[in-house]
């Protein structure tokens, strides 16, 4: 019978051993960890994930900060509020929620923030401790993605990986992350030829594309283990509903284990973003 991982399941004990952590850290340094989300706009879905994550950190113990910044804020304001957060030593992780508006420059804000506190871990220097195998805070959706795989394979070393994508915020980290456990990793993208053939060789498939249930049972080797990243909106039967990368109905009777959208990695990007701001904090009180 295949295994549905459950995310939200598996994000509620993350979210449970955080907020344990943070219990001692308080004791430990008499504060809590402080976590700053800048949102520039009012992008619809950027303000839901921002209200979101508040919400989490508040239940976890994790003192949140939101900083919303009207969508005509110049590149000099936000730049001048990432120092002022750099600075500030109650303040352990900072978080700008993208997309950011078009006349705004992603990669330097992203520059600009204290590597010591990128939560997202998206900074070139955390990117390249990742590549080295050496990081402290990993970007939290590949995070969650390997907390999921390593439910259903606590020893992932040999195993046949196929990541459908290469973002820099999914894809790339996803696939630096199952290399150091060991798996033999193959990222595949728009201009790979025979998608279909390299995933059905795959003992692991993870789907980060952004296309509708594009991945379908004919892709999945019989056993294979299917994480989708994927949340697309989409109408059916004149109503609106969220979907992943995969085909589900189609691939779960192939796969032994699938995570459903939604359910699935979403809810445990939150949670790892928990996780993250608590080791930034610890990292950063340690060294005070
Ligand atoms: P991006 O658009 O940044 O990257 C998509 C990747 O998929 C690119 O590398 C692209 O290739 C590849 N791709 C696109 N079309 C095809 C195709 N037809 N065949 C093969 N590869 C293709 O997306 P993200 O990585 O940011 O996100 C991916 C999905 O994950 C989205 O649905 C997003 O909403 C979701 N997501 C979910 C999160 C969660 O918490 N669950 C968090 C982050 C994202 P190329 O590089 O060649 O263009």
């Amino acid at each position: 019978m295949t295994v549905l991982i459950n995310g939200k399941l598996i994000s509620q004990q993350v979210v449970d051993k955080t907020a344990e952590e943070v219990v001692t850290f308080v004791e430990r340094f008499g504060i809590a960890p402080g976590l700053a989300v800048v949102l520039v706009g009012e992008d619809p879905a950027s303000q839901v994930y921002v209200r979101n994550k508040v919400k989490r950190a508040e239940e976890v113990g994790i003192r949140s900060l939101e900083y919303k910044l009207p969508a005509d804020s110049s590149q000099e304001t936000l730049n001048d509020l990432i120092q002022t957060l750099n600075a500030d030593p109650s303040v352990h992780g900072i978080l700008v929620q993208l997309p950011l508006p078009k006349h705004l420059n992603e990669e330097e804000v992203l520059l600009a923030i204290d590597p010591a506190k990128d939560v997202d871990g998206f900074h070139p220097l955390n990117v390249g401790a990742l590549a080295c195998g050496e990081a402290s805070l990993v970007p939290c959706t590949p995070m969650g993605c390997m907390i999921m795989l390593e439910h259903v394979h606590p020893d992932l070393s040999g195993k046949q990986a196929v990541v459908i994508g290469r973002s820099n915020i999914v894809g790339k980290p996803m696939a630096a992350l199952l290399l150091q456990a060991n798996c033999t990793v193959t990222i595949v993208h728009s201009r790979t030829k025979d998608i279909e053939s390299i995933c059905s060789q795959a003992d692991i498939v993870v789907a980060a594309i952004g296309r509708p249930e594009m991945v379908k049972a004919s892709w999945i080797k019989p056993g294979a283990t299917v994480i989708d990243v994927g949340i697309n909106a989409i109408e059916r039967d004149g109503k609106r509903k969220l979907v992943g990368d995969v085909d589900f109905a189609d691939v779960e009777p192939v796969a032994s284990a699938i995570t459903p959208v939604p359910g699935g990695v979403g809810p445990m990007t939150i949670a790892c973003l928990m996780k993250n701001t608590v080791q930034a904090a610890l990292n950063q009180e340690l060294k005070r």
